[in-house]
């Protein structure tokens, strides 16, 4: 038996603790926000426990490969996971009018009954993995006993074996002068793209749940009401940007660009704009990965000789179930299973 620490509590940080500790090994979790999820976001719009929520970050996963598969199976079955059929629509700008309409698209989409953040925690809960929260990790070192990871507060943890699934760009700036000996952070900086999310109150759209944006400033919208299978006539979409356009202006605040992200979503959709409100902006600096991606064939990185390893779907060609493929496949291979 050894122990490892693993750094980030999101979907790849869960699946890599879940998979050491059922192997046997001492596993220790930290993260520098407040609750575990990472990218897996919910909130409440106050704190009151039946207040109406939404998912700012992931908003639903589908389970493709026969191993997430199987592990989503037992939240399904205690409904900490169900199904979301939404009826989605297109809207594609034409000259300066939008066209709205109606895509068939019948994948698979799994949700969280009270938001996907509540169903990552689940996951540790019921594996009894405990988590430290604002445990930021401010440097990693390697030494003759194992690696030592340093805190802005707190004292240090010593651990035979790392697991890092923060982002690149992070990992690189943990790892210092060791990062030289891992490859898949040549690009760091360039690896992921930025996302600037709003949340807005706004009516309902009738027929429609979800919108894949083709042109303009925006990506993605979602009814979060719809997902709570509630009908009350104000609802709670999730507007995400496009990449592209987050990247062009990364260095501004959700809140700055909010209006130029309404107006899309107001045209597309003749929504009334005086009907929309602000509930919260959020910019993922750090949202999904791009074109600059390192090809990792095995969705992870992993150097058994250092005891380290790096996992997170910026590996795994992106999104929720590549994150959890990633960070249960460093986890086997850190401990000599594959
Ligand atoms: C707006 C948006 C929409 C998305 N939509 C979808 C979707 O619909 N479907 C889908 O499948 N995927 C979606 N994704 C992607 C999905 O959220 C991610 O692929 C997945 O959650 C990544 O998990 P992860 O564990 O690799 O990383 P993360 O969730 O980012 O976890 C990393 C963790 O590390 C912690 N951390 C970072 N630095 C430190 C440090 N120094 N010390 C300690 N802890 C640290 C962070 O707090 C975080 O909890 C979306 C992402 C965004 C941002």
């Amino acid at each position: 038996m050894s122990n490892v620490l693993v750094i980030g509590a999101g979907v790849a940080g869960l699946s890599a603790a879940e998979y050491l500790t059922n192997a046997g090994h001492e596993v220790t979790v930290v993260d520098k926000a407040a609750r575990p999820g990472g990218r897996c976001a919910t909130r409440r719009t106050d704190v009151a426990d039946d207040a109406p929520w939404f998912d700012y970050g992931a908003q639903y996963f589908t389970a493709r490969s026969d191993t997430f598969r199987r592990s989503v199976e037992a939240d399904l079955s205690a409904q900490r996971l169900t199904r979301w059929q939404p009826s989605t629509n297109t809207a594609e700008k034409t000259g300066e009018s939008w066209l709205f309409t109606p895509s068939s698209d019948d994948r698979e989409r799994l949700i969280g009954p009270r938001g996907l953040n509540r169903w990552v925690r689940s996951r540790f809960d019921a594996a009894d993995i405990p988590v430290a929260c604002e445990r930021r990790v401010n440097a990693l070192r390697r030494g003759a006993n194992g690696w030592t990871a340093r805190f802005d507060q707190g004292g240090p943890i010593q651990a035979d074996h790392v697991l890092l699934t923060v982002p690149a760009v992070q990992a690189k700036t943990l790892l210092g002068a060791e990062a030289r000996n891992v490859p898949v952070l040549a690009a760091a900086p360039q690896i992921m793209s930025a996302c600037h999310t709003l949340v807005v109150e706004a009516p309902a759209i009738d027929g429609v749940d979800a919108i894949f944006f083709k042109d303009g400033a925006l990506s993605w919208a979602a009814d979060n009401t719809t997902k709570a299978g509630d009908t009350a006539p104000a609802h709670l979409w999730t507007l995400n940007a496009d990449a592209t356009f987050s990247d062009a202006n990364v260095e501004q605040s959700a809140d700055e660009l909010a209006d130029t992200l309404i107006d899309d979503f107001v045209r597309a959709t003749a929504t009334p704009r005086d009907q929309i409100r602000l509930i919260r902006g959020h910019r993922w600096r750090y949202s999904r990965p791009g074109p600059a991606a390192p090809e990792a064939d095995d969705r992870f990185w992993v150097d058994t000789g250092a005891g380290l390893a790096l996992a997170g779907d910026w590996l795994a060609g992106g999104r929720v179930e590549g994150a959890w493929l990633s960070g249960r496949g460093a986890a086997a291979r850190l401990i000599g299973d594959v």
